[in-house]
């Protein structure tokens, strides 16, 4: 028997602590055990004892929860067990204890060591994108618009939101019909897409054909979803720990628009049956004092903007330039290109390469970059290479030397990419409004099909009733904006993000557009920084008709393997 497989602190339980302890806990006896069967409030408190106490987690569940009559084990673990229903009730009752021991024993962390699953079903594209921009602590997962069809009507409408201002307003017939024009035509251009699709790439014999028929239906979809505007409803699911989710409710509140507030009370209700010790202080004075700081500020700055006439850039002009997608410039902002490397450390070889050696020293980090700068740029790189190694794949990322560079970029692409790429969270992405005014791209591929006239043209409505709209309800407005306008973005990141993301969104599964971005990503750090690029080795600079067809081809196998 191992010297660990008993309790480490030499506690003992009687036969009737184990028995009443068992149904907690995955083993009574080795120091290392998983807690089960417990709701989320006792374990987060249990742990928060955890710093002030010298008993063991299991002595402590057992004396301070289990047998202490005003914890409301009892009742909050029956109810729990039983139906649910009773949870909230006997987590209130017992609130005062939890209070008592979550606040008492911890600092605000306390409230990570709870989480909860948030299905979030029915909201627009621009909740989602709220609900996504949370970085540490929440762990989102949306509807793909490229594996379900977004054309579903409810009652004989399309699923979009119609934002209550808007239908106020005398905007409301324009709104509805731009928006229903967009779903229509995303209907009626499906069949002849996912022809066009199938006979430019047809199966071949070593592809089956639910292989085919899934790559050929994501490649359609990937080709209309332009169409989708940001108030297509989706569902996101989340998983997240109380500490996230009040600062997430905290932002929601404190939100501009109606949907995002209404969105927040929801989720606070949901979380409150769920969570309420850990996210209550999203509603309390204090969390009412931090919406009107995050209000207050957001309306100065906007306020000193206009004040000064800085928010747009003139529109009207066009360009000639037609990249590939075609391009719709309405504004100048056209010859901005999708990808610029704005800012990046000239020192940042030297910086790296003295973290690398930092832990294997004793020096100070001055002394180490001084070392560093004044090695001969061979041994540099060969610093530099010994740290990257043999990547198997690109899983195998260089380690935290990496986060020494930093690199800013600004991005202008369509929405649908900065959708995706919005949901990296290890780097600074902040956006601009969403807006008609820096025009919208047509996949070559609906030219080449001959689609792109209804394609065009309903876009083009939609972005007449989206300036309509704008010059009224400018936030709100922005529902009426599809998918294919181009957005501008900021991404801050360091290097070893930059490996993550450019070679993970370059592999030939991906969007077009945003393979796009993840080439240009790499290719302008390589640029600048060969040596620290150079081991980017997975980011893929191919061109695929048919991006899904091997991740597909690759599932069959899988599929084969169970069934085999
Ligand atoms: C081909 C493809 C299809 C996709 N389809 C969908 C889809 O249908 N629906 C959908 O919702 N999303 C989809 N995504 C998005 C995907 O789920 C990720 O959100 C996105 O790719 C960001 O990746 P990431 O979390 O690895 O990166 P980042 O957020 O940049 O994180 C970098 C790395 O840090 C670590 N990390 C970051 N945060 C955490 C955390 N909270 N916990 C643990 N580790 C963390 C991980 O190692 C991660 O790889 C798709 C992505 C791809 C490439």
């Amino acid at each position: 028997m191992s010297i660990h497989a008993t309790d480490p602190w030499g506690d003992r339980f009687t036969d009737g602590e184990r028995a009443l302890l068992a149904p907690f806990v995955t083993d009574l006896d080795a120091p290392i055990f998983g807690l089960r069967n417990l709701p989320e409030v006792v374990k987060g408190a249990l742990f928060s004892r955890y710093s002030r106490s010298d008993k063991s987690l299991r002595r402590i569940l057992l004396d301070e929860f289990i047998q202490a009559p005003e914890s409301g084990f009892a009742a909050i673990v029956g109810g729990v067990r039983a139906t649910g229903d009773d949870l909230l009730g006997a987590v209130r009752q017992a609130e005062a204890f939890y209070e008592r021991v979550l606040i008492g024993y911890g600092d605000d962390s306390v409230a990570e060591l709870g989480g909860a699953h948030l299905a979030c079903e029915g909201v627009s594209n621009i909740a989602a994108k709220a609900l996504e921009e949370s970085r540490i602590g929440i762990s989102p997962l949306e509807k793909s618009t490229r594996y379900v069809v977004f054309n579903r009507k409810v009652d004989g409408r399309y699923r979009y939101l119609r934002e209550p201002e808007i239908m106020a307003s005398r905007h409301a017939a324009r709104y509805e019909a731009a928006l229903d024009g967009l779903f229509d035509t995303y209907t009626t251009l499906l069949d002849p897409a996912l022809a066009f699709v199938r006979a430019r790439a047809p199966r071949d014999e070593a592809t089956s054909e639910r292989a085919y028929n899934s790559a050929t239906r994501a490649k359609a979809f990937d080709l209309l979803r332009g169409l989708l505007p940001m108030a297509a409803l989706t569902n996101v699911g989340l998983f997240g720990n109380g500490r996230a989710f009040e600062h997430l409710l905290t932002r929601l509140y404190a939100a501009p628009l109606a949907e995002l507030r209404t969105l927040a009370e929801s989720m606070q209700t949901a979380l409150d049956a769920l969570i309420p010790s850990f996210v209550k202080r999203a509603k309390s004075e204090r969390g009412r004092a931090h919406q009107e700081y995050l209000c207050s500020v957001r309306k100065k700055v906007a306020t000193l903007i206009e004040d000064r006439g800085w928010r747009m850039e003139d529109s009207g002009s066009s360009s000639s330039a037609t990249p590939s997608p075609i391009l719709h410039p309405l504004s100048s902002t056209s010859e901005q290109s999708e990808v610029t490397l704005v800012e990046y450390d000239p020192d940042a070889e030297t910086k790296t390469v003295s973290a690398i050696l930092y832990p294997h020293t004793d020096l100070p980090l001055e002394a180490m970059r001084a070392l560093a700068a004044r090695l001969p740029a061979e041994e540099r790189l060969a610093i530099i290479r010994a740290y990257v190694g043999e990547r198997g794949s690109r899983f195998h990322r260089p380690g935290r030397a990496f986060e020494e560079p930093f690199y800013t970029f600004d991005l202008l692409a369509d929405l649908g990419a900065y959708r995706d790429l919005q949901r990296h969270r290890t780097l600074t992405q902040e956006r601009q409004r969403y807006s008609v005014a820096h025009g919208y791209i047509t996949p070559p591929e609906l030219a080449e099909a001959g689609l792109a006239a209804p394609y065009e043209q309903a876009l083009e409505r939609a972005a007449e009733a989206v300036e309509a709209i704008g010059a009224e309800l400018p936030e709100q407005a922005q529902y009426g904006v599809p998918l294919a306008f181009r957005i501008r973005w900021r991404i801050k990141l360091n290097l070893r993000e930059v490996y993550h993301l450019a070679e993970l969104r370059s592999a030939p599964q991906g969007h077009p557009t945003y393979r796009r971005i993840a080439q240009a990503l790499y290719a302008q750090v390589l640029a600048v920084h060969p040596a620290l690029a150079e081991g980017m080795r997975f980011v893929d600079l191919g061109d695929y008709a048919l991006e899904r067809i091997d991740a597909e081809r690759r599932l069959d196998a899988k599929l084969q393997g169970r069934v085999n």
